[in-house]
């Protein structure tokens, strides 16, 4: 089972994501903590990226491709995958399907997490990760990227019928539920 968990900064893809990969043992794919990690141990491409990141600004779509092009060729991957934060603009949702139909997969499912955006500030201000990215003006800025850059990935997918809306308020275990239902549909 390839599923895309995709919603804006703070919506919890995270948790779910966690959730989905006990449930379903599949490995969970996040590009955000692939970078993060890469940051922390001072590779070439943490390096690359870390001021992107502090910004809250993008990754350049090539670097996140071939990325997650190597990534997914892991044996690990094989029988299926949830990708959390990626694809993030729409030439990255084409480079994906194309990745896709290279090896003879398909998507099953885009789950979007909904949630409003002072409800997303409030979240992610008070979740105290300390990530860099975490100060209330970067988060605004990253919401203004979502909106922009990546929300257009939503209608990509609706033209092929894969989205599937999640209300994303409410405890942990309800939105799982709300996932489950959707995935089962
Ligand atoms: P959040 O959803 O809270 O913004 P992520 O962990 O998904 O957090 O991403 C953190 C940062 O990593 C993003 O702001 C961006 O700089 C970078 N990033 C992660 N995934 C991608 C991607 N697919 N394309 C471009 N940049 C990305």
């Amino acid at each position: 089972m390839q599923i895309i968990l995709f919603g804006p900064p703070g919506a919890g893809k995270g948790t779910q994501a966690k959730r989905i990969q006990q449930e379903y043992d599949i490995p969970h794919l996040s590009t955000g903590n692939i970078f993060r990690s890469a940051i922390k141990n001072e590779t070439e491409l943490g390096k690359k990226v870390k001021s992107i990141l502090d910004a809250g600004e993008l990754v350049p779509d090539q670097t996140v491709v071939d990325l997650v092009r190597e990534e997914l060729k892991k044996e690990a991957y094989s029988d299926g995958y949830i990708l959390d934060g990626f694809p993030r603009t729409v030439p990255q949702a084409r480079a994906f399907d194309q990745m896709l139909k290279e090896n003879d997969k398909s998507l099953d499912a885009f789950l979007v997490l909904e949630v409003p955006n002072d409800e997303l500030i409030r979240r992610i201000l008070s979740r105290g990760e300390g990530r860099s990215d975490d100060k209330e003006e970067k988060v605004r800025h990253r919401l203004e990227v979502y909106h922009k850059q990546t929300e257009p990935v939503k209608n990509y997918y609706e033209k092929q019928g894969l989205v599937k809306k999640i209300d994303g308020i409410g405890s942990i275990d309800e939105i799982f539920e709300r996932i489950k239902n959707a995935l089962e549909r």
